[in-house]
């Protein structure tokens, strides 16, 4: 396996494109926006730059890393090659399918199709390919250069074969791969965003502020992050999609989404990337501001 496609350069995209590029894999990033692709670059070179400085990275092997990635806007030009394609596009289940037709059409046999989706059938997703065998999940997590883990979800028609490949590969990146079945938020996130939105519904419900629920949770539990921190930084309108996948996969109402989460992502408070969430961000500053809403 030499040539890596990713799809999708956001908050994900640009992560396992970098990695897959540190790793001595060509890559090509693939996005339906330009300047998504300009600001995916910049920030691998920067996240490289910091590797460089803490002594992880050689420059040389940052020059050569980014030699290795290539962008474009053409889906069908950036698969061709690919004997992998990991798709890490917006959290939507009819883009996706619509994304997994189209690669399925335009790569060669053999192609491995991933997806980084955090919670939508894998199943579904390869029931729109000619290989379902050939479908897999590669679940990274953010930020993927610091974090170890790798969900491998395995679809119901995935093979033994493509799910060894992808275990393998993934120690390659120097990961660590966790093989999980095809249910509705996998593992991952079934657990976690329950958590989340119970800590949104405590804030919703005034039992407490949003600094109070998350030190409750960081020096309660030992948590390195609060749950309304780190739902900012997996994106808000990311954690509405996740719950509605879990809702309507399980039929359970324990899994609706908080309606405060709701209304923040119409508002368009989607968390870091948007600047603001329960916290204020602001550029180039890690202080940890709470909205001017949430605050007392
Ligand atoms: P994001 O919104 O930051 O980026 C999505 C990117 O996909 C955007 O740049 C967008 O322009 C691009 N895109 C949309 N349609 C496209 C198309 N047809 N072709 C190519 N590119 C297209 O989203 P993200 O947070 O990076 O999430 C991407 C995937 O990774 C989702 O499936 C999400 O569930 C999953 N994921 C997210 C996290 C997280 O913490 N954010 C963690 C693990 C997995």
């Amino acid at each position: 396996m030499k040539n890596i496609a990713v799809i999708g350069s956001g908050t994900m995209g640009n992560g396992i494109a970098h990695v897959f590029a540190q790793h001595g894999y060509t890559v090509s990033l693939i996005d339906i926006s330009d300047d998504a692709l300009k600001k995916a670059v910049a920030t691998i070179d920067k996240n490289m730059g910091r590797q460089v400085e803490k002594g992880m990275l050689t420059e040389e092997a940052k020059k050569l890393a980014l030699s290795k990635l290539t962008t474009t806007t053409f889906l069908k030009e950036g698969v061709r090659d690919a004997d992998l394609v990991v798709e890490a596009a917006t959290e939507n289940m009819d883009l996706k399918l619509k994304i997994f037709k189209e690669i399925d059409e335009s790569t060669k046999p053999g192609t491995i199709l991933a997806s980084n989706t955090s919670s939508i059938s894998i199943t579904k997703i390869a029931s729109v390919t000619k290989s379902p065998d050939q479908v897999i999940g590669m679940h990274f997590m953010n930020p993927v250069p610091i974090m170890k883990l790798v969900e491998v979800i395995r679809g119901y028609r995935t093979s033994d074969e493509v799910t060894a490949t992808i275990m393998e590969l993934s120690r390659k990146l120097e990961k660590m791969p966790v093989e999980v079945n095809d249910y509705p938020g996998f593992v991952a996130n079934r657990i976690l965003m329950p958590m989340i939105n119970e800590a949104i519904y405590s804030l919703y419900e005034g039992v407490a502020g949003v600094g109070e629920i998350d030190t409750v949770m960081k020096l309660g539990m030992a948590h390195p992050m609060g749950p309304l921190q780190l739902a900012d930084f997996i994106g808000l309108d990311v954690c509405v999609s996740i719950l509605r996948v879990l809702h309507d996969g399980f039929g359970n109402p324990k899994y609706a989404p908080c309606p405060l989460l709701v209304n923040m992502v119409q508002a368009g408070h989607k968390g870091i990337k948007s600047g603001s969430g329960f916290y204020q961000y602001k550029s180039g500053s890690k202080e940890l501001v709470i909205a001017d809403r949430f605050k007392k």
